[in-house]
């Protein structure tokens, strides 16, 4: 895969425990509050300022990106990311890859070198990891050979189920 200078990787991982990366994505609720799985853990580690600076952004629609201060995270940025929920909010496959575009175009505005994606929608929102991972193979070659500030991408896996889907679906 063509990502130009931009170096990909998967890691199993906790999104909120990568201290070297410049921006953390939120897999968010349209509300950008706390809830499950990711966004739970980022607003935990990030503390209330978080949710307070996000409310004004909110609501944000299937596929939109907004991004914050990351608050008491060891990181610089949160970009937060509303997901489509698997059979419901349509066509989901272009809203998931939507996602992944806006959050690297907000990335690349703020002159950010890393970030760290966790799998969108794959958990509560029920996207299957194989179909939405294959989203994420197209928009990265897609969208890295024409980035300037962007050096690496981390994805942050929760199983060795997904690290070893995203390992071979990326080629990694
Ligand atoms: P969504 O609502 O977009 O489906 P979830 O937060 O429910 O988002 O789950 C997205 C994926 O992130 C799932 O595969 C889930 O297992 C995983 N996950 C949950 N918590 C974390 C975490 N702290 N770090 C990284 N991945 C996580």
């Amino acid at each position: 895969m063509n990502t130009g200078n931009v170096q990909l990787e998967a890691v199993k991982g906790d999104i909120t425990d990568q201290p070297d990366i410049t921006a953390i994505v939120n897999a968010a609720n349209a509300h950008l509050r706390t809830g499950g799985g990711v966004a739970g853990a980022i607003h935990r580690a990030a503390g209330p300022g978080l949710a307070e600076e996000a409310r004004q952004f909110a609501p944000i629609q299937p596929g939109e990106a907004v991004i914050t201060g990351a608050h008491q995270l060891p990181n610089r940025f949160v970009i937060h990311c509303l997901g489509p929920v698997y059979g419901v909010d349509k066509p989901e496959a272009k809203l998931l890859a939507d996602c992944y575009r806006n959050a690297i175009r907000i990335a690349e505005e703020n002159r950010v070198d890393s970030i760290a994606f966790p799998a969108i929608s794959t958990g509560a929102f029920g996207f299957p990891i194989d179909e939405a991972t294959d989203i994420v193979a197209e928009v990265m070659e897609e969208v890295c050979a024409q980035t300037k500030y962007l050096e690496k991408v981390r994805f942050v896996l929760f199983s060795d189920k997904d690290l070893e889907i995203y390992r071979e679906k990326l080629n990694l």
